[in-house]
This record gives structure tokens, sequence and C-alpha cells, in this order.
């Protein structure tokens, strides 16, 4: 067996410290930190990985990865978060980034107990015999209270100088940290969306309402509030002017864009099927957000109209428009 691993960095602590363990005993590390449309890597992690001499590959899932989370294998945490399936989702690919550079075996920061939906004893074999990397996949940190692995029996990987840390408490990791000379570790946060309650009942809407999604609707799913009107027609109004930008940048085929021309207020993406009765609801939300609709007498207003990369005007009030669409919120957000 070569003296060469594949580490799964996710860009927290734990990961950054069996990066650190590995490199003690002289094992050559390809770190890859994966990166979903919920969650990105943590820049000053990656800057450890590099200090201690490991190559870093930064890889995206693909577009099978919203299947996945859609029906998973194993189940949804609180959010929806299909923890175990997803790591057996990460140490597939994990595996053929080991087969194709020589590794010998795939490691992980992964301890013992420490998250209830995918760190127990037998979600961990879960995980191992279900990515295929049965035998090969290394946790230096809970190494020591789970059954030797084929680079410890080869004596590729010492274990003896490994951990057999367990559960939530971060003190050992800290003082570990200490050890290594990680002057400020990472946060112990996940930093994935699916784990939030609001944004999980946007995902399920998408889920209820387009069976055919594709990346793009999930990226709408991070900007704004949602409101559904329909069983095909959604709006998203934006929270901030970040936000109103970026629906400008999501404006898309499947879309319309309506923005305050004549007053301050937020922008309104109608996705689906969209049409005069949308629209109005749209502008209503609109002025439902700004200090103008709150005037008396009811406003005279001007919108912007972008469609398929042109723009024309629309006008306020129209006939017959609704007021208090809270009800139609998706989420809490
Ligand atoms: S928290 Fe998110 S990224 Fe992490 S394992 Fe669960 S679903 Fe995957």
């Amino acid at each position: 067996m070569t003296k060469k691993a594949v580490l799964m960095l996710s860009g927290g602590l734990d990961s950054t410290l069996a990066l650190c363990i590995l490199r003690e005993q002289g094992i050559e590390i390809e770190a890859v930190n994966f990166v979903t449309a919920f969650s990105c890597c943590k820049l000053e992690s990656l800057e450890i990985a590099r200090k201690f001499g490991a190559k870093v590959t930064t890889v995206s899932v693909n577009d099978d990865y919203f299947k996945m989370i859609e029906k998973p294998k194993y189940g949804w945490g609180r959010g929806i978060n299909p923890c175990v399936d997803c790591r057996i989702y990460m140490f597939r690919l994990a595996k053929k980034l080991m087969d194709a550079t020589g590794a010998s075996f795939v490691a992980s920061g992964e301890v013992l107990g420490q998250r209830p939906m995918s760190q127990k004893f037998h979600q961990l074999e879960i995980i191992e015999r279900d990515s295929g990397l049965s035998d090969r996949l290394l946790r230096p940190l809970s190494a020591k209270l789970l059954a030797p692995t084929l680079p410890e029996r080869e004596g590729v990987v010492d274990r003896e100088k490994l951990y057999g840390i367990s559960g939530r408490s971060r003190k050992e990791l800290l003082e570990l940290a200490a050890k290594y000379g990680i002057e400020e570790p990472p946060t112990p946060s996940t930093g994935c969306l699916l784990t939030e309650p609001d944004f999980a009942d946007k995902v399920r809407d998408l889920f209820d309402h387009k069976p055919h999604y594709e990346r793009w609707d999930f990226e709408t799913l991070k900007v704004g509030r949602h409101y559904r009107l329909g069983p095909n027609t959604k709006i998203i109004l934006g929270r901030n002017q970040e936000e109103n930008l970026k629906l400008e940048l999501l404006n898309a085929r499947e879309s319309i864009l309506l923005i305050p021309e004549s007053f301050k207020g937020p922008s309104a993406l109608i996705v689906g099927e969209t049409g005069e009765a949308a629209e109005n609801k749209a502008m209503e939300l609109i002025l439902q957000y700004s200090k103008l609709g709150k005037s008396s007498p009811a406003p005279q207003a001007r919108f912007e109209r972008r469609q398929s990369g042109g723009r024309d005007f629309l006008s306020w009030p129209p006939a017959g428009a609704e007021r208090n669409l809270e009800s139609l919120r998706i989420g809490g957000q």
C-alpha cells in the first residue's frame, strides 16, 4: 500500500485535525473539498491544508445530488438534510479520486457520536459499506474506538498515534488544535442550508410542485421571501438590495422580474407560469414591503418589467388587486 490518502476536507476543525494527524505520520494527502448548492468551503481551513502541504481539490456535486435529497435511502434530519446519504454520495466520489490517484485509503474528520444524523456507530458502518470503502475508510480522531482498518493493519498508518475521541464535547478537539498550532479553530457549524427548517420548507415546496427541477430552481430558493400563487407559479421578493441584484441575475427564461421604477422597494421575480394575475400580485407584494404602499390614499406607481432580455413598464393600480398575501408565504424568513 502507498503512504497516500484522500482526505475529505470539509473546512471544519475535525477534518483539519485529521489532516494534521496523518501528515504527522508522513502520509501524503490529496484533500478533496465538496461544494454543494447548499454549503460552501471555509477558506481559512483550505489555507491550513495548504500550510500542511496537502494538495486541495474542490469538487462540485452533480445534478444527481438533488435526486438524492428528494429520496434519501436513510431519511432526513431536522431540516431536509439527508446526512447519511450525503456522506455516502461524497465518499463515493472520494473513492473515485482514491482509485485515480493511487491512494491507499480515504480519511475523514468524523467523530463517533458527534452528529446525531450521521456519526452514530451504525451510521459510520453504513457509510463505509455503501460508499464501497469497506476497510479503507479511516477516521483518525475516533480510530481507536473502531475496528482497525486495512492501512492500520498493514502498518501504513500507526494506530497507536491515532485517537479515541467520541461525543459532542469540543474539549479534546480544541486541545489537539492547540497542539497543532491552529490558533483560530473553525466553528462547528455545518454551514449547510438543508439543515435549516425554513429553507427545508422551500425545498419541499419545490419537490411538491416541480418534478423536473433544475439546479437553477435550487439557486432561487436561497434568495428572498417566497410566495406560492398556484401549482405552477411562485413569486420571490428580495429582502434587501443584495437580494434584489441576485434576482436580476436569476431572471431567466422561466421568469419575469418586476422592479419598482417610480419609488423605492423590493424587486419581485415571478417564476413559472406568468400572466396578468401573477404580475398584479407581484406589484401588490412589492408595495406591501415599501413605504409607498402604506400611504393613503392608494398610491400610483410604475414598475419596470424585464422578460427574455426585453423591458417595458406596468402601472399601478390595476383593476381587482388583492391585499394581504402573507397567507401565500412558504417558510418563515
Ligand atoms: S449537513 Fe448538509 S452537507 Fe453535511 S452531511 Fe448533512 S446534508 Fe450533507
